[in-house]
């Protein structure tokens, strides 16, 4: 199959986050399969930098771009997957992130910014850039390519569509205003497509009009169709049920293996556990906690943003301070809670260390040192830190929600007895769940040998973008049997006889 896998971010390119791992190591995955599936993507200045040699294979005029575009061919970096940047300076070349500016406000121009890229991507898709390949599907990832799907809808031979949602609450919502200008059709100022309470929503663009859906886990694919997840679109996405499907994501055991982890100081394995003690020490002395290797560490990793729980843990300090214990927070994000995790570390800085940072090195140090993490998430689409935490020795303990009730099991008797348990799960997020399972930790983490079996059952499961990725090249398998079908329906129709 011919793949163009459109998204807005891919590591080791420019990462905010999740979907940048996913984008990173799902189209690699797809390629080692022998599917030929190319990514694309906006040039950003980091993303130039980061991928090395970059030759000019189209120039396109587009209706929102003053200038001619011009598509940059390169490789994803460590992989054969070929990669399309595009590249529109007056939008795209600037300091800061893919969405905001260096203080973190999203740039005036996003909506724009993603109409152009929207654009091109289905100048490629419908094989109008002259680059003589066409993409029997596109795979689009989120509200920055939402409108993939609705401009490709209007074209006659057009590629199947999928759309993944990797977070539902990011909707990229935008006014009237902002839209105006940007040659978008009349048509989708409609509550059935675009239009959402009096904006426009490119989430929804991918939501109405691609072939298919998915989501990044099961259970998250089920709750998004309730009131309480649905962030107001579950009426459509229960309507849509039928063609959404959840994938849990895989992650790339390339870059997170503690056996050959070169950001970590000691690399370890199931069986050399005691050198995970060393790499404690080690986090304990970058967040200038007391090195105690008795004392069990939990850690965090993360966007600083309410959906992670944080409130949570910030609630639960006193508690936790009269706990043997220590925490680690790593993490960027809201000021309030920069701000709140700050105060904290400066009021208890023998158990609470914080760094507020986006920093590769030390997100794995926080795996590798930690003994337990913390991930108390309200909602959770699919989560990677808790994958990362279980190959790490380093039980996860999480809300069940998304795809963490799809990928930690509860350290519960009966669990434990089988040797299943790899976690810590609870169900609602109230701080008194929270410190229960805490606890549970606490308890479990001060009898060792039974610790052990937990660490070990959690670094022995397996969760490789090998078996998401043949998953998702039976979803494509579908859908293109779905249009065909399709057609053929609608052939028929037009002419019975
Ligand atoms: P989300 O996509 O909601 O941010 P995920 O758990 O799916 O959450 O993925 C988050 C990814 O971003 C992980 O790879 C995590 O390690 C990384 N990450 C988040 N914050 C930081 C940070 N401050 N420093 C380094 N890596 C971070």
């Amino acid at each position: 199959m011919d793949i163009l896998f459109a998204s807005s971010e891919a590591h080791p390119l420019i990462k905010t986050g999740g979907l940048a791992d996913v984008s990173g190591s799902l189209p690699r995955t797809l390629k080692n399969s022998r599917q030929e599936v190319r990514l694309i993507m906006p040039a950003y200045p980091q993303a130039i930098a980061a991928a090395g040699a970059l030759q000019c294979v189209a120039e396109l005029t587009l209706p929102v771009a003053r200038t001619p575009v011009r598509i940059l061919l390169g490789r994803l970096p460590n992989s054969r997957v070929r990669l399309y940047l595009v590249d529109a300076p007056e939008y795209f070349d600037r300091p800061g992130g893919p969405y905001g500016e260096p203080g973190g406000t999203d740039w005036p121009d996003n909506a724009a910014r993603f109409a152009l890229f929207a654009r091109a991507v289905c100048e490629l898709a419908m094989d109008r850039a002259g680059l003589n390949w066409r993409p029997d599907l596109v795979h689009c990832n989120d509200w920055q390519t939402g409108l993939v799907p609705a401009l490709l809808a209007s074209e006659a031979q057009r590629p199947a569509t999928l759309f993944t949602i990797h977070n539902l609450s990011y909707q990229g919502l935008f006014d009237r205003a902002e839209v105006a200008g940007l040659g978008l059709p009349d048509s989708w100022w409609s509550m059935h497509e675009l239009e959402f309470h009096g904006r426009i929503s490119y989430l929804k663009g991918g939501l109405v009009f691609a072939d298919w859906l998915s989501t990044v886990s099961p259970t998250y694919a089920k709750e998004i169709r309730s009131a309480e997840f649905g962030c107001g679109l579950h009426g459509l996405l229960t309507h849509r049920r039928d063609r959404l499907t959840g994938i849990l994501n895989g992650v790339d055991y390339r870059d997170w293996n503690p056996g050959r982890d070169r950001l970590i100081p000691f690399t370890y394995t199931a069986r050399t556990l005691r050198l995970k003690q060393e790499n404690k020490i080690a986090l304990q002395n970058a967040f200038e906690l007391p090195s105690r290797p008795d004392i069990p560490v939990f850690g965090h990793v993360g966007r600083l943003v309410e959906q992670k729980g944080l409130g949570l843990i910030l609630d639960l300090i006193p508690e936790l301070l009269q706990r043997p214990m220590q925490l680690v927070i790593l993490g960027t994000g809201q000021p309030e809670l920069e701000q709140a995790l700050r105060a904290a570390h400066t009021a208890h800085r023998s158990k609470i260390g914080v760094r507020i940072a986006y920093d590769e090195g030390l997100a794995h140090l926080v795996e590798a040192g930690s003994d337990t993490f913390l991930m108390p998430s309200l909602f959770e689409p699919c989560g990677l830190n808790q994958l990362y935490s279980l190959r790490y020795g380093t039980p996860p303990i999480v809300r069940r929600t998304g795809g963490l009730a799809d990928s930690v099991v509860d350290a519960n008797g009966p669990n434990l007895y089988a040797q299943t348990a790899t976690g810590f799960v609870f169900n609602e997020p109230e701080p008194d769940q929270l410190l229960h399972a805490i606890d549970r930790a606490l308890n479990l983490y001060a009898q060792q040998r039974v610790w052990k079996d937990l660490v070990q059952t959690g670094m022995q499961q397996d969760f490789s973008w090998e078996q998401s990725a043949k998953v998702y090249v039976d979803l494509y398998q579908q859908i293109l049997d779905l249009r065909i079908r399709e057609a053929g329906m609608r052939r028929t129709a037009s002419n019975p006889f």
